[in-house]
C-alpha cells in the first residue's frame, strides 16, 4: 500500500519559480553583508536547550512557548534554533573568534523553528540572512548593520518600508527604568500570566500586542525618558550618521523586541504591504551576552532578516525578482550513438560555465523541439545518424528559426560563438 504524504503544518516550503525567487531575495541579502566584509558561518540548527533559556530569555514566548524542544539519544535536551544570535555567540566563545581582530563580523543563512500559530508570513520554519558584529561599541557600527539591512531590501528594489529606530538603555539605564516600570505595573489590574511575566521580566509586558494591554500600558513609563548619559548619547550619534548615510528612520520609543538580550540600540524594519505579519527584520546591541555566554565582556549588534517575508514583500511590490534562469542550449539526440555523444558535448559545455539541458528517453524530434522550446533555450542542437556519418550537427537558434550545420568536433566553440 502506497501512502502519500503532506509537509508538515505551517511550514515554508519554494518549488519552482518561487523557488528561484526565494533564492534571490536570500542572495540579495547576504551580498550586502559580504560587501560590508562579513564572513560566512554556518551554525548547526539544533543546540543545548539551555543556550536559548540564557540567552534570549526564559520569559520570552520564544522560549517559553515556541521551542521545538526534545531529548536525544543520549537524553539531552535539544532545540531547534528558534533565531541565530544566541547559536552564533556561543560559536564565537567556542572558537575563541575574539581572539583575533575585532570587531568579528559574521552573518548566516538557514532556516529558523518557531512553533507559532500559521498564517500568511508566519510559518514553524522559516528563513533568515543574518549579521552579528561583535567587539566595538562605535555608534558607526550600529550604523553600518542597520544601513547594509536597508541596503538589502534596496537591492531587491524594494521602497514601501520604513525602519523603526529605537535605544533601550544600558545597564545602569535599565535598572533604573526597571523600577520605574514594575511600579507602574503594579498600579495595573493584570493576569496571571502577566504578572508572572513582568515578575520575570518587566519589560517583556510592553511586548504584549493585545488591544486591551496596549490601552493599559499608554502611560507606560519611557525608557527614552530615563536613558542615561552615555546611551543616550550613543543613540544620538546612531541616529547622526544614519542621516547622513542617507538612511530615513523613525522615531519608535515604545518598540521593545520580543528577545531578552537587546540593550540600547534596537530597531525594526516593517513594510507596509503585508498586514498583520509586517515585520521584515530586526535587530540590535546586545551588551551582556556574550559574558553571559561564558565569553569576555563584549558588546555585539546584529540583525535577522526575514527571508519568507521580504519575498512576500516583493511580490506586494510588484517586483520580479531572480527571474528563473533559463538554459542557453537544448540537445536532441536521435538514436543511442547520438545520444552518448551529446551527454559528452553537454558535459563539455557545462565546463565552459554554458547551462545545457538534453532530452532524455529517446524523445522523437517534435517532442524534444517542445521541450526545448519549454527551457527557454537561445539554441538547440540536433543530432541524427545522418548528421554522424557527416560528423556535423544542426543548431537552431530557437527565436529565430534559422538553422546552420556546423562541424560535430569544433560544437562547442560554435555554440559559444553563437550565444
Ligand atoms: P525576530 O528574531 O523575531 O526579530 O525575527 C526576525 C525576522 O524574522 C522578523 O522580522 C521576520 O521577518 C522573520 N520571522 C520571525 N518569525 C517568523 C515566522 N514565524 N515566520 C516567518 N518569518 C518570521
Amino acid at each position: 500500500m502506497s501512502q502519500k504524504f503532506h509537509a508538515p503544518k505551517g511550514v515554508a516550503e519554494y518549488v519552482p519559480p518561487e523557488s528561484g525567487r526565494f533564492l534571490a531575495v536570500k542572495n540579495a541579502l547576504s551580498q550586502a553583508a559580504e560587501l560590508a566584509g562579513y564572513s560566512y558561518v554556518e551554525l548547526p540548527i539544533f543546540e543545548d536547550t539551555n543556550l536559548y533559556v540564557r540567552g534570549v530569555g526564559e520569559s520570552t514566548d520564544v522560549v517559553s512557548k515556541e521551542m521545538y524542544t526534545f531529548d536525544d539519544r543520549g537524553g539531552r535536551s535539544l532545540s531547534l534554533r528558534p533565531e541565530g544570535t544566541a547559536g552564533l555567540v556561543r560559536a564565537v566563545v567556542e572558537h575563541n573568534l575574539d581572539r583575533a581582530g575585532l570587531p568579528v563580523k559574521l552573518w548566516y543563512s538557514g532556516p529558523f523553528f518557531r512553533a507559532e500559530r500559521p498564517q500568511q508570513g508566519r510559518y514553524r520554519q522559516f528563513n533568515q540572512v543574518g549579521v552579528e558584529a561583535l567587539g566595538s561599541e562605535d555608534p558607526a557600527l550600529d550604523a553600518e548593520v542597520i544601513a547594509i539591512a536597508a541596503e538589502g531590501f534596496a537591492r531587491l528594489g524594494l521602497t514601501n518600508f520604513r525602519l523603526l529606530l529605537n535605544s533601550l538603555g544600558d545597564s545602569q539605564t535599565r535598572v533604573e527604568y526597571r523600577g520605574l516600570l514594575t511600579a507602574f505595573l503594579s498600579t495595573l489590574d493584570l493576569d496571571d500570566a502577566t504578572q508572572q511575566r513582568a515578575q520575570l521580566n518587566p519589560l517583556r509586558v510592553l511586548d504584549d500586542k493585545r488591544p486591551e494591554m496596549q490601552q493599559k500600558l499608554a502611560d507606560a513609563p519611557l525608557m527614552r525618558d530615563v536613558l542615561s548619559e552615555a546611551a543616550s548619547d550613543h543613540h544620538e550619534a546612531v541616529c547622526e550618521y544614519l542621516r547622513e548615510l542617507a538612511v530615513d528612520f523613525e522615531d519608535a520609543p515604545r518598540l521593545v523586541r520580543g528577545l531578552d538580550y537587546y540593550t540600547r540600540t534596537t530597531f525594526e524594519f516593517v513594510h507596509d504591504g503585508l498586514g498583520a505579519q509586517s515585520a521584515i527584520g530586526g535587530g540590535g546591541r546586545y551588551d551582556g551576552l556574550m559574558a553571559d555566554l561564558g565569553g569576555q565582556e563584549l558588546s555585539g549588534i546584529g540583525y535577522g532578516l526575514g527571508v519568507d517575508r521580504t519575498l512576500l514583500a516583493c511580490a506586494a511590490e510588484g517586483l520580479d525578482v531572480g527571474a528563473e534562469r533559463k538554459c542557453q542550449v537544448f540537445l536532441v539526440p536521435l538514436g543511442q550513438v547520438a545520444q552518448t555523444r551529446l551527454v559528452v558535448e553537454a558535459a563539455a559545455l557545462r565546463r565552459r560555465e554554458v547551462s545545457v539541458d538534453l532530452a532524455f528517453d529517446d524523445r522523437a524530434l517534435k517532442g524534444a523541439m517542445r521541450a526545448a522550446d519549454r527551457t527557454g533555450a537561445k539554441l538547440a542542437v540536433i543530432l541524427g545518424d545522418d548528421d554522424l556519418a557527416a560528423g556535423t550537427a544542426v543548431v537552431k537558434d530557437l527565436s529565430t528559426g534559422d538553422q546552420q550545420t556546423v562541424a560535430l568536433d569544433a560544437l562547442t566553440d560554435s555554440i559559444q560563438e553563437m550565444l
